[in-house]
């Protein structure tokens, strides 16, 4: 009996996975395709990142450069790019996708650091696709920032800023539902900001600016804090965003902005920043759910940027 009633249940899950199987084979598993990321090497992380494009339907291409830096000695990189429409200029929408290496010679997982702004401006791309835009945008998934910035820099130099109207940069989305916004990428980048705080009105959520906010491949293009040829060449309107919890943000912000009366301990350093770059970036702290509103809300500022640049 118990056999039977067993096999009757097995044949009626059966039945209803053939029939939900269409359904579920629509929906990326976020969660999933973050932990994808946890490779031993960037070379293998620029082949999830191809394969996650191609499986979404893009083309992607690779555009390699003679990257490295000082302690590695040259390398060679690989930044990852799709474009969305044909527009006469460009928006584009970026994050890196290569991890750092620890000091024990190990590579940190790079989730929080940044798989998940990965997952997330992939499935901004897949929002922003359907839709009509005055705009090209141009995903660009960066290698070797953390090496300093280099995919971005050497993808400038490769294509030069004339046709870029906006860069939107995502780094560190992988929990929380309060996004942080940086306000230090000089006076052009008002009107990108303005974008920011739109879309955070109109969505009702929660939204921090930073005056002072850590640098990403943002510096790059927007050329604030960065010396020499770079700062003088790069004046794109630029914003980098992230995720994080509601506390850990103003947290952060006290600890960047608050000056000596921030109140915060002596020593104390916000809970992000103890898990980057660190063997504790790891997938316990993924929300997917953050990768999704990270994606919808990034699409949302792109499509915004769009009407309101064409104008
Ligand atoms: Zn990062």
């Amino acid at each position: 009996m118990l056999f039977r009633s067993l096999a009757a249940f097995g044949a009626a899950a059966a039945a209803l996975l053939a029939v939900a199987a269409p359904v579920a084979a629509q929906e990326v598993d976020l969660r999933a395709q973050v932990a994808a990321y946890v490779q031993p090497t960037n070379e293998a992380r620029t082949r999830v990142v191809v394969d996650q494009l191609r499986a979404a339907g893009f083309d992607p291409v690779v555009e390699t450069f003679a990257g490295g830096n000082r302690q590695t000695g040259a390398m060679e990189g690989r930044n990852v790019v799709v474009t969305i429409g044909d527009g006469p200029r460009e928006i584009l929408l970026t994050a890196h996708y290569d991890a750092v290496v620890l000091r024990d010679g190990s590579m940190s997982q790079g989730v929080v650091d940044n798989a998940a702004s990965v997952v997330g401006v992939i499935e901004a791309a897949k929002i922003l696709r359907s839709k009509a835009l005055n705009h090209r945008v141009r995903i660009i998934l960066f290698d070797q920032e953390e090496l300093g910035l280099i995919g971005a820099r050497k993808w400038i130099a490769a294509h030069g800023l004339a046709d870029v109207a906006a860069v939107v940069n995502s780094d560190v989305a992988g929990y929380g539902d309060t996004m942080m916004y940086g306000l230090n990428n000089g006076p052009q980048s008002a009107g990108v900001v303005r974008a920011v705080r739109e879309v955070c009105a109109e969505r009702a959520m929660h939204c921090v600016g930073y005056p002072v906010y850590p640098p990403s491949d943002d510096r790059a293009f927007s050329g604030a804090g960065l010396g020499g040829e770079t700062a003088a060449a790069a004046v794109v309107p630029t914003v980098s965003l992230g995720f994080q919890d509601h506390v850990g943000a103003h947290q952060m912000w006290l600890a960047f902005n608050g000056g000596e009366t921030n109140g915060l301990a002596e020593g104390f350093v916000p809970r992000v920043f103890q898990l980057i770059h660190s063997a504790d970036d790891t997938m316990e702290h993924i929300d997917p759910a953050t990768v999704k509103t990270a994606g919808e809300v990034y699409a949302a500022v792109v499509a915004r940027l769009d009407r309101q640049l064409a104008n």
